[in-house]
């Protein structure tokens, strides 16, 4: 049996390893543009910060390729599928790589800013370990930094820069940061912690041009205020990256795939970032590009390619962070209201700094917010993937001390 992962990821990786788990003689191929072993991408933004050398990202032993038998096309991209045929044709030479199962684990690409000027200089996304090197060689000049975006790339880039010393604006188009994974309670907290911990943000705010000479100086924003800069970090969010994909497998907002994260052409698996399969909570494809997906995804993808069918349970978002003083956790869908049928309870202490926040729909739990009172997260998190109707009174679980045992008895 032929292999070849595309992506080098946390998806190709695990992915790599459940087939030689399942297999030991096939032949794995990896192609990966990044020349690198595998890494922790969520973790770039802490090499930013200073607090971990790239030497220490690496999350596989420096043998993995050869422990595991894998031939690692590394520095190199695909740009097309021959399905027919069944190869994958590479971008920058004539050789070509055939397979009876293919992993696209393609990951994402950042979105571009939407400004004019966009190409000049020291305008930098983070992505990739070599995004942040590059950052790393400006620092040293760096007086204005910008952040653009208030989603979790956003937030770790100016969180990285306030580390070194410097002090970054962050300019977030929606009214409060992680507008994501956070409704407006919370994520109100966390610009009031961001403020306080000597953030200058702005939000509803967007850029609308660079101007500078081969590096950029300055920002021109919506508000008609002009931003001196001369670093900038954009965080805007992700798209799936499938360009060489071909027309006869089927895409909607990433590649979509079944139970066994099979696209909609025979022995051509999707898994990660790239990949749209069904939501737990939402009922409908989705994509919650979060690490500990992509790495399930990859390893459930790799069972099945190697002929152990094992079904994928879907993806459900969930986040655990800390933000200067605030431990908070989102799980699912919050941001909602009950006109739409869902069934809401907040609590909510402004002093101490908590919030707790459950969605219902009907009797199963949907969807959580907890700040500063974590008690109960796995809990939560449990009971909304297995979607276990909840027969007692519904907002006793708000309480962090209530006895779950009664759950049981329930
Ligand atoms: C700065 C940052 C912070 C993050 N923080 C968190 C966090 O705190 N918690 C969390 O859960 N998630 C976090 N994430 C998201 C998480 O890193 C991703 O969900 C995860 O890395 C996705 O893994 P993947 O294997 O699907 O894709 P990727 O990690 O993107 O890997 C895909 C690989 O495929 C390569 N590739 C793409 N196209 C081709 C091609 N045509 N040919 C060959 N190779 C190709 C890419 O270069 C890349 O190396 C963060 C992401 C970033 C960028």
């Amino acid at each position: 049996m032929e292999y070849v992962i595309v992506g080098n990821g946390i998806a190709g990786t695990c992915a790599a390893e459940a087939i030689r788990e399942v297999d030991p003689e096939g032949a794995i191929c990896m192609v990966g543009d990044e020349n690198t072993l595998p890494y922790s991408r969520p973790m770039i933004s802490m090499v930013l910060a200073g607090s971990v050398p790239p030497g220490k990202l690496l999350i596989r032993p420096e043998n993995f390729f050869e422990h595991l038998r894998i031939n690692p096309v590394l520095g190199n991209r695909i740009s097309a599928i021959d399905v027919d045929n069944k190869r994958v044709l590479m971008e920058n030479s004539s050789q070509s790589f055939s397979f009876d199962r293919l992993l696209i684990a393609t990951g994402a690409d950042a979105k571009p800013v939407d400004a004019d000027g966009r190409d000049l200089g020291h305008i930098f996304c983070m992505r990739t370990k070599d995004h942040v090197l590059q950052m790393l060689d400006v620092l040293p000049q760096t007086r204005n930094p910008l952040v653009l975006g208030g989603g979790l790339v956003g937030f770790k880039a100016a969180y990285g820069l306030l580390k070194r010393g410097l002090k970054p604006t962050m300019l977030i188009t929606s009214g409060y940061p992680l507008s994501i994974q956070l409704d407006k309670t919370a994520g109100l907290m966390v610009l009031d912690e961001l403020l306080d911990h000597g953030l200058h943000v702005r939000v509803g705010i967007s850029v609308k041009s660079f101007e500078g000479n081969g590096t950029v100086k300055k920002a021109h924003l919506s508000d008609g205020t002009v931003q001196p800069c001369d670093l900038v970090i954009a965080g805007k969010g992700v798209s799936p990256a499938f360009s060489f994909l071909p027309e006869n497998v089927p895409v909607n907002v990433g590649i979509l795939v079944n139970r066994n994260l099979e696209t909609g052409a025979a022995g051509i698996f999707a898994a990660g970032d790239v990949a749209e399969s069904l939501d737990i909570v939402r009922k409908t494809p989705w994509i919650n590009a979060i690490w500990p997906e992509a790495a399930e995804q990859g390893r459930i993808a790799g069972m099945n390619m190697a002929g152990r069918p094992v079904a994928y349970r879907g993806t459900l978002s969930r986040n655990v962070m800390r933000i200067f003083g605030l431990d908070l956790m989102t799980l699912g869908v919050v941001n909602t209201d009950a006109s739409s049928g869902y069934e809401i309870f907040t609590k909510n202490d402004h002093r101490r700094k908590t919030y707790r926040k459950l969605v219902f729909r009907e009797e199963v739990l949907v969807g959580a917010i907890l700040i500063n009172q974590m008690e109960q997260g796995g809990l939560f998190l449990s009971l909304i993937r297995n979607e276990i109707p909840i027969t007692i009174p519904r907002e006793n679980l708000l309480d962090p001390g209530f006895n779950f045992r009664k759950l049981m008895r329930g």
